[in-house]
């Protein structure tokens, strides 16, 4: 193992996670903190991915590429890693990463947690081996894939329930993420179905179960329920009060005992912590480290966390911060305050933020939002969420390209190519051995026949915890 080294004198504020709240707090440090501190950003992938924009990347309405921002693009002075923390020394003040070239360990003399929080499929059982998650760009893409897969397959098939099971997607939580891939997806097959004269459109149908009296509990009530109205009247179907017990290869079982027949699971409840934190033994609260006022964790050892992946108390409200981008960029800003404070031996001040407003998009060219106590539905509320992430796109440039692109695709259909990753190499192999390259293996892996809809009374271990 090797440690880079600093420059003689040189001080690290090392910060692990480029998302929302690492890359705002990266750029703000680089104005604050003076010569010899430097500010080193460590991060697994070279990107940050806009999450709230993922559900447009699974309905095709645009780009992968267009959700995600390069990290070195955003930043000027700070010194990026491309590395995987997988330990912390505390006692030796050492970060442990696995970079492009081997295990590295950084010195820090404070050090940043901002790497956001991974997705939990063990809440319901049978989730984590049948339904697909919605945290990363590769999962995004990967759904968008299988939904195509799923319609292209409905085509093949002549059992009538084998077909509708085909074509029934299910998403399981009504919040934001629920609400947003739930209703670009339901847009996406009702444009794409043209291209598929074979499948019916009584044979596609969304489900959004919802374990709560109503969709988007975050937003204001009436919001909510517009957003509600406006799924209906595409056809979504929303289930109020439904509570997933158990997912198998066919759908899912609520906790009341119905099944719902589907063989496209997406799941977008459930958050666990990192890793790093279980091995850390800090005092976490449902995952999330649990921080002072100020997002110190141990100000004298030199620990801060922030984003997802804190708990960080709001002093305006006294309530626990939520888990989102508004308030992952909000505390940025307050923590790169508080250390340029904490390292000038000035008194760092308590985190506190009011919410400016939230927005949801509902579907394809539609949103609901309230911001500045102003609500907004349909297409203004779906424009100004457009408008907030294409302002926070690093360089001009790229702000220009992305929106061009934007523009353009509000126009026209969305893109119904199924891309596979197969490589020469897989083709060859595949082809060699008579078998389906294993990107399309699962597409075409036989379905059981038709479930006899027997009603199972949910065990007690398969009520969702
Ligand atoms: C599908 C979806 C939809 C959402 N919709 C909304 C919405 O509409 N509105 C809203 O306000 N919020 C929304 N959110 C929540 C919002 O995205 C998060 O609150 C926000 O991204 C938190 O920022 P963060 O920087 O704390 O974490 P993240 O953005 O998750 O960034 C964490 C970073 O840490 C890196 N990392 C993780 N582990 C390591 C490691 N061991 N080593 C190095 N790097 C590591 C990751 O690669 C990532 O870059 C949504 C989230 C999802 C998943």
């Amino acid at each position: 193992m090797q440690t880079p080294g600093s420059n003689a004198g040189e001080r690290n504020v090392v910060i692990i996670g480029g998302g929302f709240a690492g890359t705002t707090l990266a750029r703000r440090l680089e104005r604050l903190l003076p010569a010899p501190w430097r500010v080193v950003l460590i991060s697994q992938e070279s990107y940050t991915t806009f999450n709230p924009m993922l559900a447009e990347v699974v309905g095709a309405s645009v780009f992968p590429e267009h959700v995600i921002a390069p990290i070195r693009q955003m930043i000027a002075r700070t010194r990026f890693v491309m590395a995987r923390v997988t330990d912390i020394d505390r006692r030796r003040r050492l970060v442990v990463a696995e970079t492009l070239a081997g295990v590295r360990e950084i010195h820090y003399e404070h050090l940043v947690f901002a790497f956001g929080s991974r997705a939990n499929l063990s809440i319901v059982p049978g989730m984590a081996e049948h339904a697909l998650p919605l945290k990363l760009i590769g999962d995004a893409m990967f759904i968008r894939n299988r939904v195509l897969q799923r319609v292209a397959r409905i085509e093949l098939e002549s059992d009538p329930v084998v077909r509708r099971r085909l074509g029934h997607f299910v998403v399981v939580g009504g919040g934001f993420s629920g609400v947003e891939v739930a209703g670009e997806l339901a847009d996406f097959l009702a444009g794409a179905r043209r291209y598929y004269p074979r499948v019916a459109a009584d044979e596609l149908a969304v489900t959004i179960l919802q374990d709560g009296e109503r969709l988007l509990p975050e937003l204001p009530e009436c919001l909510g329920r517009s957003a509600a109205r406006s799924m209906g009247r595409r056809g979504i179907r929303i289930r109020l009060g439904a509570r997933a017990s158990l997912v198998d290869a066919d759908g899912v079982m609520l906790a009341s005992g119905e099944r719902i027949d589907s063989a496209t699971v997406i799941c977008t409840i459930g958050t666990r912590a990192n890793p790093v934190v279980e091995r850390l033994a800090l005092a976490t609260q449902r995952g999330r480290i649990v921080t002072a006022a100020d997002m110190a964790v141990d100000a004298a050892g030199g620990l801060w966390a922030l984003g997802d992946c804190a708990l960080v108390p709001n002093a305006a409200g006294g309530q626990a911060s939520p888990p989102t981008a508004q308030f992952a960029v909000a505390q940025a800003t307050q923590l790169a305050d508080n250390l340029a404070s904490f390292v000038a031996g000035r008194p760092t001040r308590p985190f506190r933020h009011v919410s400016r407003g939230m927005m949801a998009t509902t579907g394809h060219m539609k949103g609901v939002a309230q911001i500045f106590g102003l609500r907004l539905w349909g297409l203004p509320a779906w424009l100004l969420w457009r408008a907030y992430y294409l302002m926070r796109m690093p360089t001009f440039g790229r702000k220009l390209r992305i929106w061009v692109e934007w523009s353009w695709s509000m126009f026209f259909s969305a893109d119904i190519t199924h891309l596979r990753f197969t490589r020469s190499s897989e083709a060859d192999e595949a082809a060699a051995a008579g078998t389906a390259p294993a990107a399309v293996a699962d597409a075409i892996a036989p379905l059981r026949p038709p479930a006899r809809m027997a009603v199972v009374a949910p065990t007690a271990a398969s009520q969702t915890p």
